[in-house]
Parts: C-alpha cells; structure tokens; sequence
C-alpha cells in the first residue's frame, strides 16, 4: 500500500506533468522544460516499479523532507556530487544567517520580568523556535511579554523552514490582542494548513503581565519547570502540538510569580541528551538539578544548565534552546 507521504509525492509529480505540458504546448518549449518532463515521468515510473525513494547510490531510503521538498531528488544527501553538496553548504549558510537574524535579544527586562534564553543548533540550522516579543496584555491597556519556545519535528532545512513560518505566524499575532487561547487555535490553523503530512511542532507559549501574572499554555511540548519557595515543580502540556489537528483547543493556566520566581522553558535536546553509555540525562534530573539555584539570575541558570549538559553528553545529537523567565 502506498503511503500518505508517497501519495501525496504522486499528486504533486502529476500536477507538476501538467504545469509542464501547459508550458510546452504554450510555445516556452525549450530543452530543458522537455528534460524536467522526462525526469518527472522517470520518477512516476519509478513510483510504478517501487523503486521511488530509494539512493541509486547505497540504495538506502532518501530523507523524506528533502522528497517533499523536492519529489526528483534521487541520491540520499550522503550521495550528492561535488557542486550540488556545495550549492547545499551555500544554501544552508544563507538559511542560517536568515535564523540568526530572526532570534530577539538574549538579554530582556520588561515589566518587571528578566529574560535570559540560549540556542544551540546542532547543525547549521535549527528547528528549535526561541522568541520573546514585547507586547500588550489581552486586558486593554496592559502591557505585557509574550515568550515562545518551540521544537518541531525532523531535522535540517525542512525544520528551519517551519521554525521560521511560526515566527512570522507569532509576530504578526502577538500584538493583536487576542487571548493566549485563540491566538494558538489561529497559528495552529495556519500551521496546519501550511505543513505537509507528518509535519508538527510541540511549543509553550506565556504571557507575562506587568502584574506579575503569566498565563501559559503547552502544546504538547516538555514540562515547564516553575522555581519557588525553594521548590521545582513541573507543569505538564494541556493540549496536542502544533499542525497536528486543525481544530485543537488550546486552554491556558494562570500563575502569580513573586519577586526570585521563575519558570524554566526548554527543547528535548538537553533534556534527551546522551552519554557515552547511551544514558539518557532525562527531565527529572534537570529539575533536581534546578533544585538550590535559584538564586541564580536567568542568564547564570541558563549557563550552568548547559555547561551541565555539556559535561554529560558525549556529543550534541540535537538543537538546545533554553529559556529562563524571572520575577524581579
Ligand atoms: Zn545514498
């Protein structure tokens, strides 16, 4: 039986065919159009035969992001040529400076909170989503800062991709007022509209008011770690990732934090990190670790947390974003 992902290739090689055959049958009929045309009807064949998807190098599967990408490819990406693996390092430098560019200061005080984040890809692009947007409250007249940290599924391009579709999404939704609820039920819409099959991110989302109120909701991602009284506890997800289902609901908590209180946002790649025996860290020890540091400001904590994972794991596997909002 054909999958999702490969039914939907052969939707777009089809629809693709057409697009072709419009361009040659309107006079544009040039060499290379007549050769797209032979390499789409090569890989439908190839579709036919069971052949699709598979390196004619190694003959292991080709990454499935980079068929959705682009449903021609043939090699798997160990397997590119000389020019075409130096066009990709090019590409790749571009989208990454594009990412940097798009991150907020590492540094944030509003409203009485003090922001601190770290981003760590473990490639040349993330799909790890950082943002911190100064913003109004959805009570009119308050002022208020809205974080977001995000991890969405696979690797590479394809991710940075999507990392970069719910920045545009939040920043052009943070301002609008709109409650924190409905705000993720709308860039959920989008999102799922947007992303191809399999395509999600899990993310937590806050609003912190100058009141000192932070209402936030979890869509499906890691626990969040809430630092008071000496204390560490863990709020778990209340809703489905991003992109999953197109109408999820969304609902949110609310929490007062006093002055020294803090809540700690981060991606599986510190929480899943790895050492040399395959161990993993796990997020009950990062909480045990959080434990008796709370004295420290958001740009320590954040510190000494990665400096802890970086002495545990024997490489990094996966991006690391990690985010410290405090009280005071
Ligand atoms: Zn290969």
């Amino acid at each position: 039986m054909q999958t999702i992902t490969e039914s939907y290739l052969q939707t777009q090689l089809e629809e693709r065919r057409r697009r072709l055959e419009t361009a040659m049958s309107s006079g544009a009929a040039n060499g290379a159009i007549s050769a797209l045309l032979s390499e789409v009807d090569a890989a439908l064949e190839r579709m036919r035969d069971g052949s699709y998807g598979i390196c004619e190098e190694c003959h292991d599967s080709v990454e499935q992001e980079r068929l959705l990408a682009d449903p021609l490819v043939r090699v798997c990406i160990d397997h590119l040529n000389e020019p075409q693996r130096r066009a990709l390092e090019r590409d790749l430098e571009l989208a990454s400076s594009v990412q940097r560019a798009l991150l907020p200061p590492h540094d944030v005080r509003a409203d009485g909170w003090q922001i601190h984040y770290c981003y760590e890809p473990a490639g040349v692009v993330s799909g790890d989503y950082c943002d911190v947007i100064p913003s109004r409250g959805d009570d009119a007249g308050g002022s208020a800062v809205f974080l977001a940290l995000g991890d969405v599924s696979g690797k590479g391009v394809a991710a940075s991709l999507m990392m970069t579709q719910l920045h545009a999404m939040f920043r052009s939704l943070a301002n609008s007022g709109l409650p924190l609820s409905e705000l993720l039920e709308r860039v959920n819409r989008m999102f799922c509209e947007s992303t191809t099959a399999g395509q999600y991110a899990t993310l937590v989302c806050a609003r912190a008011s100058a009141s000192g109120v932070v209402e936030l909701s979890s869509a499906g991602h890691l626990p969040v770690f809430v630092l008071r009284d000496g204390e560490v506890r863990s709020l778990g997800a209340n809703s489905m990732p991003l992109g999953m289902f197109s109408d999820g609901d969304y609902p949110t908590q609310k929490m007062r934090l006093e002055t020294g209180e803090s809540l700690v946002f981060y991606t599986d790649g510190l929480s899943e990190s790895r050492d040399r025996s395959n161990r993993e860290y796990g997020f009950s020890r990062l909480g045990e670790f959080l434990r008796g540091r709370h004295a420290l400001a958001p740009d320590a904590l954040t510190a000494a947390c990665l400096a802890e994972i970086k002495e545990f794991a024997a490489m990094q596997h996966d991006d690391r974003t990690m985010l410290v909002l405090r009280r005071g």
